[in-house]
């Protein structure tokens, strides 16, 4: 297993598309490091830099301590599986698991012994004489994974390697792949733009977008602190309620915004936002901070448009003038869809964020 470093990593593709700009992240020797961002954000484009299937532009890549900027994919040590992973289909599992070895001139009590403890690690045992077309699709996806795992490689990748399978499986699947990272204790960086499969089962998490890394954090510093707008925004379902207004203090404080004011009481949450009174700010409320609110004056009131039940909770799709809002609610008797809320926050839950530069306003 292995550390891997990268410093300033660049990717400027022959047309001129910055598709990485320059990124910079440590990941530590049987880390879990996921890399999240909507499509074309440049996550595949940095996991095939550090594979070496993708040249660097400019910046530096280091693996266990050594600049392999230039080394060629086969020396790296590293193994990545990919979304669309294609098992050979004439070949049996223990073929499948093995034919890379042989290609690499590995000798078979070597491969037999690799391809043991692979279909072991992955409850392939009994399936090891089957061939592709007779498993399922979560142990398709295993013999996939197992591809890597028996070349015991310094450094995993993986490249959204549980798209292709419907919902069920791809939550079976993400369980034994954080089991046999903990298993391993190998370094793996995985790729996904899903954000509950990256707060799931990230140690940590680079969100990148537009080739930019926003943040670098664990999934509940991620979601409690979030450091600007597009992670705000990004991580968490449903989404972050979002207010744009001006931070005033007519008697006690509001946002005023463009559907009416938002009270927010005598003091703020945090000291430090009184140096923004009277400027534009945008308010950032998670729907579980957003509650409805019989006693005591609400901050906000809205007209319920949809109610979603999931089970376990309640979405409350609220309309506050033009501004859509959601709310998020134990199961309870519900409100007619046509009435108005009276709604309160929940003070020292509030995020506050610049909307010029976007970043998150401290304490
Ligand atoms: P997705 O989730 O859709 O796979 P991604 O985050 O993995 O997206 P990349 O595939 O890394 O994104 O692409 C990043 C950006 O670089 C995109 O805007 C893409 O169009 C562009 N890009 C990718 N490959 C090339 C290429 N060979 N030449 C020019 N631009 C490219």
């Amino acid at each position: 297993m292995a550390a891997v470093s990268l410093q300033q990593l660049r990717k400027v593709y022959p047309d001129g598309h910055v598709a990485v700009a320059g990124a910079s992240v440590e990941i530590a020797d049987g880390e879990l490091l996921v890399l999240v961002g909507p499509s074309g954000c440049g996550k595949t484009t940095l996991l095939r830099m550090i594979a070496g299937l993708e040249s660097i532009s400019s910046g530096t890549l280091g693996i266990d301590g050594r600049v392999v900027n230039e080394v060629a994919p086969k020396d790296r040590d590293i193994a990545m599986v990919f979304q669309n992973y294609a098992l050979y289909p004439h070949m049996t599992v223990a073929e499948n698991l093995g034919f890379g070895l042989r290609l690499r001139g590995h000798a078979q009590a070597d491969i037999d012994r690799r391809v043991a403890a692979a279909a072991q690690a992955l409850e392939l045992e009994s399936r090891l004489g089957a061939r592709p077309a007779a498993l399922s699709g979560g142990q398709r996806q295993r013999v996939a994974l197992g591809r890597a795992l028996v070349r015991d490689p310094k450094v995993f990748l993986l490249d959204e390697p549980l798209s292709n399978l419907d919902a069920k499986l791809r939550l079976s699947m993400r369980v034994e792949i954080a089991r046999l990272h903990r298993r391993l204790g190998a370094t793996m960086i995985y790729v996904t733009h899903d954000q509950i499969e990256a707060m799931t089962l990230g140690q940590r998490i680079v969100v990148l977008d537009g080739g930019v890394i926003q943040q670098i954090d664990t999934p509940m510093n991620l979601y409690q602190r979030p450091a600007n707008l597009f992670v705000a925004g990004f991580v968490g379902s449903p989404a972050m309620n979002l207010l744009r207004g001006t931070l005033r203090k007519p008697r006690d404080w509001v946002l005023a915004t463009a559907q009416g004011e938002v009270a927010l009481g005598p003091s703020l949450p945090q000291p430090g936002w009184q140096a923004w009174a009277g400027r534009d700010v945008v308010l950032g409320v998670r729907p579980e901070h957003l509650q409805p609110q019989e006693s005591a004056p609400p901050a906000l009131q809205a007209v319920l448009e949809v109610v979603e039940p999931v089970g376990n909770e309640i979405f409350l799709n609220l309309r506050y003038g033009a501004q859509p809002l959601v709310s998020r609610v134990p199961p309870r008797a519900l409100p007619a869809p046509g009435c108005t809320l009276a709604l309160g926050l929940v003070a020292q839950q509030l995020h506050l964020f610049d909307p010029a530069s976007g970043s998150r306003i401290e304490a």
